[in-house]
């Protein structure tokens, strides 16, 4: 089974992966965490990347397409990857759907994690203390909540009309989600 989840920068879509990926053997990819990866090899890349994401803007399209095709083209993750961070807009959505009808794939369930920015305000900043990551400041929050409400809710509606949106309220205690989303796969 391919999941995608969506939530807000802050709103749980980490840890939520973890315990999906723990429980159904899926493998995470988050399109941040690779984008990371390449910035801490400090290659010429990594360093255009650097000033992009530590603005709060996104990555274009072509560079994480290739992110993920790279991904998808492996045998060992065929038919379980989570998606984290990816697609940000419909463009990449429809570039997803195209890669993986290519491998003879399809995106099977899309979570949506549903985090108002005063609790996403609140995480982030005790996120900051804990993982020290350039891009967790208020400011830089703010930017990137208004980024994914821009971008992010037009391919919502896209999956919405699909028939394959799950929307979860991502303000409950992590057990609780973790609860719902099991229940939700479980009958997929
Ligand atoms: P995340 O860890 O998903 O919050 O992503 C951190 C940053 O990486 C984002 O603010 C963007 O700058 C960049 N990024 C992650 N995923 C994407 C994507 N699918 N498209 C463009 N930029 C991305």
């Amino acid at each position: 089974m391919n999941i995608i989840i969506f939530g807000p920068p802050g709103a749980g879509k980490g840890t939520q992966s973890d315990f999906i990926v723990k429980k159904y053997n899926l493998f995470h990819l988050s399109t941040g965490d690779l984008l990371r990866d390449e910035i801490k090899k400090q290659t010429p890349l990594g360093e255009k990347i650097s000033n992009i994401v530590n603005k709060g803007s996104l990555v274009s399209d072509e560079i994480v397409n290739t992110l993920i095709k790279n991904i998808i083209s492996k045998k060992e993750y065929e038919k379980r990857i989570i998606f984290d961070g990816f697609p940000r807009n419909l463009s990449q959505a429809k570039n997803l759907e195209k890669i993986l009808n290519n491998y003879n794939q399809k995106i099977d369930l899309v979570l949506k994690l549903s985090v108002s920015l005063k609790v996403i305000k609140r995480r982030i900043q005790e996120r900051q203390t804990l993982e020290n990551r350039a891009d967790d400041n208020e400011a830089t929050a703010i930017k990137r909540f208004k980024t994914y409400e821009d971008s992010t809710e037009p391919i919502i509606h896209y999956y919405k009309k699909l028939n394959i949106l799950k929307e979860i309220d991502g303000e409950r205690s992590i057990d609780q989600i973790n609860k719902e989303i099991s229940d939700i796969i479980d009958v997929k």
